[in-house]
């Protein structure tokens, strides 16, 4: 039997989700798989988010 090696150390397992704090609703958000490759640049909880903090703070 082969089984498919599934090596991929990027993906953290269930319940071992990182965590972050969206900077305009202040509300604590996970880990999801859209960001799976990018989740370092990742800010916000949602788009509207992103967007309100550009209307809040206007960008140099
Ligand atoms: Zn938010």
């Amino acid at each position: 039997m082969s089984k498919p090696s599934n090596a991929e150390p990027r993906r953290p397992s269930k319940g071992d989700l990182p965590t972050k704090t969206c900077p305009v609703c202040e509300r604590p958000f996970s880990w999801r798989e859209k960001w799976e490759r990018d989740w370092e640049q990742v800010r916000y909880c949602s788009e509207a988010c992103r967007r309100a903090s550009k209307r809040t703070a206007p960008a140099e």
